[in-house]
C-alpha cells in the first residue's frame, strides 16, 4: 500500500508540559476549535496526524474527490470577513479547492503555531485527582490538559477490506484516503478498484479515462444523481455574499445544514405526472438535499421512497446501454438510507468499452492473489488494486486511542456495544472529554461544517461557563446519556434508516455493533435541543467544583 508523507517524524518544537485544552485534529472541526479558544485566552494545542491542515480534504486527493454540498454553503461562518473575501470557484470544489480554502483559513488565523503536525495521539488518561487528561503522543511526548477535544472526524480512520492474502499483491495498491500526494497516472494499467461508496463513485468515471482497463468490483451499488458542477458565476457569488447573515441562520434552522423548503406532500397523495415531475427537477438541480426532501415522507415510509427508488431506477437503466449491467447499478435498499452520491458521468462511464462490472453478490471476492483478484467464478490481473472501501465511520478515529476515563475505564469497552453519548458531544465516565459531532449528534446527516461550528461553540460555551463559575468539570449523568441514547434510537427506528446495511450502522466493519449512530432528528432540532441544555445550566451533566 503506498503511504501517506511521512507522519512518523517527531515535530520539531517541544510540546508544552501542561495547557488548557488538548485538540486532537486539525480538519475543520480542529482548526476552529483552536481559533476559539485562543479567543477565549485559553491556552491550547493541536495534535495531527497529518502534515498539514484540511483533515478529510488533506487525506482523500483520489481522482474525482469532491465536496457534494455547495461550496458557498460548506464553508465557514464564523467570520464574516472571511466569508466576504474567500473567492470559491466551483459549485462543488474538488479536493484541492477545498484544501487550498484550509491552508487558507489557517493562514489568516496564524493556526498552525499551535498545531504539531505528523504527531498521533495514542492515549489519553483522566487523572480523578487532580482533574486533568494526561495525553500522550506516538512520539512520546505527554501534555496534561484540563479539557480534552476530539476533533477526529467521523470519516478518518480508513477501512480496508476483510479479504484474504490482502499482502499479497505484487502490483500497486491504494486506498482513496490516503492517496499519494504527488498522484497516480494510470495511463496504461489494468485497474481493478473495489468498493461504490462515495469514493468509489467519484474517482471510477476519471480513472477510467486514463486506464487501459478498469475493473469494478462491486457489493453494493448507490444511489448517485449527477453534480451538475460548474464554475460560480460573478453574480451568484455576489448575491450569496450580500445574504450571507440570512442564509446562515436558514442553514442553522435547517434539517441537513442546507436551507431547502420543508416539504407538506406525501409522495403517494400526488398523481404519478406530478410525482415524476418533482423527481426529476430534483434530478436536473444537481442537489441530494431537493431529491431527499422532495416529500415529506420518503425517510419514513417505505411505499414512498419506493417511487424514488423506481425513479433512479428507471434513469439507471436509460443510461445504462447494457440491461445486466444496468441492472446490476441498480440498489434495493431504501433511497437515501446509505450516504447518495453526486457524481460526473458516473453511469455513463460503464458504457466505456474498457470498463467492466463485477457483481460481488453474484460472484463474491475469495482472494487477493499475487496478480489480481480471484473470484468465485474468475480470476482477474492488474497492474494497480484500488480500495475504496471507506472508513470505520464515525467511531473508529475515537476508539483507535486508548481513551482510559473514571477508574481507568477505556471508551473502547464502554462502547462495545455501540456507542453512547449525551448529545453525542460527552460520555459518561469521561469527565471534560468532548467530541466534535460524535456519534449521537446529526454530524454524517448533514452539511458537516454546520454540525461542526455548532459543536465547536456549545463546548467553548461550556468552557467558558465553567470558568466563570469557579467550576472544574462537567460530564453526563448516567441518566442522561441512556435517555439520550434512547432518544437517538427512537428517531433513527421511526426512519427507514436502519434497513440498509450502510455505514451508519456499522455495518461496513465486520465484529461493530449495528446501531445507527448519528442522530436523525435534523440539524435545527437537534441545535434547539442542545441549546435548552445549555440555558438549563447544562441540564443533564454533572458539574462539579
Ligand atoms: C471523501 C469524503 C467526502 C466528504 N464529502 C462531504 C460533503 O460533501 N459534505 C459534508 O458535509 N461532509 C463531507 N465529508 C465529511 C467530512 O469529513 C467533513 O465535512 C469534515 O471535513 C470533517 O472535519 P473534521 O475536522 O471534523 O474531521 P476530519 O476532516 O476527518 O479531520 C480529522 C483529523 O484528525 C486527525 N486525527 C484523527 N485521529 C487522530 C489522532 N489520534 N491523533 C492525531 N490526529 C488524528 C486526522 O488525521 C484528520 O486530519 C466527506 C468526507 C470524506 C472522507
Amino acid at each position: 500500500m503506498s503511504a501517506p508523507p511521512s507522519d512518523s517524524q517527531p515535530a520539531s518544537r517541544a510540546v508544552p508540559s501542561s495547557v488548557d485544552v488538548v485538540v486532537v485534529g486539525a480538519g475543520f472541526s480542529g482548526m476552529y476549535l483552536l481559533h476559539k479558544l485562543r479567543e477565549m485566552n485559553l491556552s491550547a494545542v493541536a495534535f495531527e496526524a497529518g502534515t498539514d491542515v484540511g483533515g478529510t480534504w488533506y487525506w482523500n486527493r483520489y481522482p474525482g474527490a469532491r465536496v457534494d454540498v455547495e461550496s458557498l454553503a460548506y464553508s465557514y461562518s464564523f467570520s464574516e470577513d472571511l466569508e466576504q473575501e474567500y473567492e470559491w470557484q466551483e459549485r462543488y470544489p474538488t479536493q484541492p479547492e477545498i484544501l487550498r480554502y484550509a491552508r487558507h483559513v489557517a493562514d489568516r488565523f496564524d493556526l498552525r503555531r499551535d498545531i504539531f503536525f505528523r504527531t498521533r495521539v495514542n492515549a489519553a488518561a483522566y487523572d480523578e485527582q487532580g482533574r486533568t487528561w494526561r495525553v500522550r503522543t506516538e512520539h512520546g511526548d505527554a501534555v496534561t490538559a484540563r479539557f480534552l477535544v476530539m476533533a477526529t472526524g467521523c470519516l478518518s480512520a480508513s477501512k480496508l477490506p476483510e479479504i484474504p492474502g490482502l499482502d499479497r499483491f505484487a502490483g500497486a495498491t491504494y486506498h482513496t484516503a490516503h492517496w499519494p500526494h504527488e498522484g497516480v497516472d494510470f495511463t496504461g494499467l489494468r485497474v481493478g478498484i473495489i468498493g461504490t461508496g462515495s469514493s468509489g463513485v467519484q474517482s471510477i468515471p476519471v480513472i477510467a479515462e486514463q486506464a487501459a482497463q478498469l475493473t469494478v468490483f462491486q457489493r453494493t451499488p448507490a444511489y448517485s444523481l449527477p453534480a451538475r458542477n460548474r464554475r460560480l458565476r460573478p453574480d451568484e457569488i455576489a448575491a450569496m455574499k450580500a445574504n450571507y447573515r440570512t442564509f446562515r441562520q436558514a442553514q442553522k434552522e435547517s434539517g441537513f445544514g442546507v436551507p431547502t423548503p420543508i416539504p407538506t406532500k406525501s409522495a403517494l397523495e400526488v398523481s404519478d405526472e406530478e410525482r415524476d415531475a418533482t423527481f426529476e427537477r430534483a434530478w436536473e438541480s444537481g442537489s441530494l438535499v431537493n431529491l431527499l426532501t422532495a416529500y415529506a415522507d420518503l425517510s419514513i415510509d417505505q411505499a414512498a421512497n419506493d417511487t424514488a427508488k423506481r425513479f433512479i431506477h428507471r434513469k439507471i437503466h436509460q443510461i445504462v446501454e447494457d440491461p445486466r449491467t444496468a441492472a446490476d447499478l441498480c440498489p434495493e435498499y431504501p433511497v437515501g438510507t446509505k450516504r447518495p452520491c453526486l457524481d460526473t458521468g458516473y453511469y455513463e462511464t460503464y458504457n466505456r468499452e474498457n470498463v467492466h462490472l463485477v457483481n460481488l453478490r453474484r460472484t463474491p471476492i475469495v482472494e487477493i492473489t499475487e496478480r489480481g483478484i480471484r473470484t468465485s467464478d474468475q480470476a482477474y490481473e492488474f497492474d494497480v488494486i484500488v480500495y475504496a472501501t471507506g472508513f470505520d465511520a464515525m467511531t473508529g478515529a475515537l476508539t483507535s486511542v486508548d481513551i482510559r476515563g473514571r477508574g481507568g475505564a477505556p471508551l473502547d469497552e464502554a462502547w462495545s456495544a455501540g456507542p453512547r453519548t449525551y448529545l453525542g458531544i460527552s460520555s459518561a465516565g469521561y469527565p471534560n472529554l468532548f467530541m466534535i459531532t460524535g456519534p449521537g449528534s446529526p454530524s454524517v446527516l448533514s452539511n458537516m461544517v454546520v454540525s461542526i461550528e455548532q459543536h465547536v461553540d456549545w463546548v467553548t460555551d461550556a468552557i467558558a461557563y465553567l470558568d466563570h463559575q469557579g467550576l472544574t468539570t462537567i460530564e453526563p449523568t448516567q441518566e442522561a446519556e441512556d435517555a439520550w441514547v434512547d432518544h437517538v434510537n427512537l428517531i433513527a427506528d421511526a426512519t427507514l434508516y436502519p434497513k440498509a446495511n450502510s455505514w451508519y450502522m456499522g455495518a461496513n466493519v465486520p465484529g461493530k455493533p449495528q446501531v445507527f449512530m448519528p442522530y436523525a432528528g435534523g440539524v435545527g432540532e437537534y441545535r434547539k435541543t442542545c441549546d435548552e441544555i445549555a440555558a438549563q445550566g447544562y441540564k443533564g451533566f454533572a458539574l462539579s467544583v
